[in-house]
């Protein structure tokens, strides 16, 4: 049988015995590299692949050759790199313009995130990306819940391709901002300038990429820019609440295209993670907290990380403002004389949370004004106190500057209605009920 028949028959027999994510993830990297007497040896680009495949699949690698060639074979992977593109001398004309502050915030660096089992695979893969940016998983694809670390691992990605190569051109955007960008080149006519800006990068790092949902010609747009950046091996990593395929009015090629790539998830953290989270931000704060304080924070939320980092800064807070030290004692104490429900929140709580997302005055919340930017804040705090707080709406009409109940009835069921389909709306929405709950430990 010669190598090439057998490298076929590897792949079928494995592709039928593990995930399409995978075998797409390790085994579509490979290549059988030459096949000896005992032996079986593939090549892999990268020393991240060949170590998760000795891991996890060496077992399963090995039986399938015993059952291809009829006798039990050892199996070795060997890396094979590809190498950064050679640079180009003009390049160095970019180098004064790029200054190393860019927009990335050097807050998210790989160095401080903490790695543990929900984000192992993402980070050595954000690590493998970083050693090869352009050349192997295009694009890196990042998806998991809320206040997992997608953004930070990103932007760590972003830092430490800078910091290898500053004359790089590396762009991060949320996805909003991509489509903003868009809307405003068409309305000004400048399509080119936004064509040149995007399509000359050697990275770009798209945040939330979820909210492309719906946006036909945004997506039309940047199906072209993924071309042409992949086209010239600049890395595009992305992120997401859900894989591509969940992404509901998402065109198929770009799903195909997102999927194309290297696809990881996060998962919330696990317990020891949590710790270990919540060591590196008390470092980062200066505080000293025992490891059994630290646990019991830990094992009182198991939410997202967002929530658990906010909650640490709040309780040291409170703790600070009544002089006390934050002891096991003090700190359990606290936690268990706070108040849980959300109905103990109080509605002003809910008013001011509302305001400082969307940079208002009270006044201009429960005025009369009628600007387009005061309807959706409006709307979603007669949402919240009706829907969250049970309040009714009568009573809410009062408290937002004496309107008529049915007024109130018209904007919670406006936003009960958009809700559904509007992801927007869904991720404002969540972003103030955070901002509640993170407060309603102190109200
Ligand atoms: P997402 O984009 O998934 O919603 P973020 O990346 O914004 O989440 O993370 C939320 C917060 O949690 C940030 O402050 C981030 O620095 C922190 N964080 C998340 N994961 C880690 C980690 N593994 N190590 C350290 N900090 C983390
Ligand atoms: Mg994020």
């Amino acid at each position: 049988m010669d190598n090439l028949k057998i490298w076929h028959k590897f792949l079928e027999t494995i592709k039928s015995q593990v995930s399409p994510v995978n075998y797409k993830a390790w085994f579509s990297k490979i290549k059988l590299d030459s096949v000896e007497d005992n032996q079986v040896i593939f090549s892999a680009p990268h020393a991240f692949i060949k170590e998760t495949l000795t891991q996890r699949h060496l077992p399963l690698m090995e039986s399938a050759l015993a059952e291809i060639l009829g006798k039990k074979v050892g199996v070795e992977i060997i890396v094979k790199t590809l190498g950064l593109p050679p640079q180009d001398p003009e390049e160095d004309f970019f180098q004064p313009v790029q200054s190393k502050t860019s927009i990335l915030n050097p807050k998210y660096t790989l160095a401080n995130f903490v790695v543990g089992p929900s984000n192992n695979v993402a980070y050595a893969a954000a690590q493998a990306v970083v050693q090869n940016p352009g050349t192997s998983y295009n694009p890196l694809f990042i998806y998991g819940g809320t206040g997992v670390g997608k953004t930070h691992l990103m932007l760590g990605v972003g830092n430490a391709i800078l910091d290898k190569a500053p004359h790089l051109k590396i762009a991060y955007s949320p996805s909003e901002k991509f489509m903003n960008d868009y809307v405003e080149a068409i309305q000004t006519h400048k399509m080119g300038a936004f064509r040149a800006k995007y399509r000359s990068l050697d990275v770009l790092l798209i945040d939330d990429i979820q909210f492309f949902s719906g946006r036909e010609g945004t997506q039309e747009e940047f199906f072209h820019t993924f071309n042409e950046l992949v086209g010239k091996n600049s890395q595009i990593v992305l992120t997401s609440d859900r894989t591509p395929h969940e992404i509901a009015k998402l065109e198929d090629r770009l799903k195909s295209r997102f999927a194309g790539g290297l696809m990881i998830d996060i998962q919330p953290p696990d317990f020891d993670t949590r710790v270990a989270i919540l060591r590196a931000k008390c470092l980062e704060l200066k505080t000293n907290l025992s490891e059994e304080t630290l646990q019991l924070l830990a094992s009182s939320f198991d939410t997202n990380i967002r929530e658990l980092e906010g909650k640490l800064v709040r309780i040291l807070q409170v703790l600070k403002t009544q002089n006390l030290e934050p002891t096991t004692e003090n700190i359990s104490l606290h936690l268990l004389t706070a108040p849980k429900s959300s109905l103990k929140i109080d509605p002003k709580q809910v008013l001011t949370t509302v305001c400082s997302y969307f940079n208002l005055t009270h006044k201009e919340l429960t005025g009369s004004g009628r600007q387009k930017g005061l309807v959706l804040p409006r709307h979603l705090a007669m949402f919240l106190l009706s829907e969250e707080l049970k309040m009714t709406v009568e009573r809410v009409g009062q408290i937002l500057g004496g309107r008529d109940h049915t007024t109130v009835m018209h904007g919670r069921d406006k936003i009960k209605q958009l809700m559904t389909q509007d992801r927007e709306i869904q991720r404002i929405l969540i972003e103030i009920k955070q901002q509640l709950d993170s407060q309603q430990l102190f109200t």
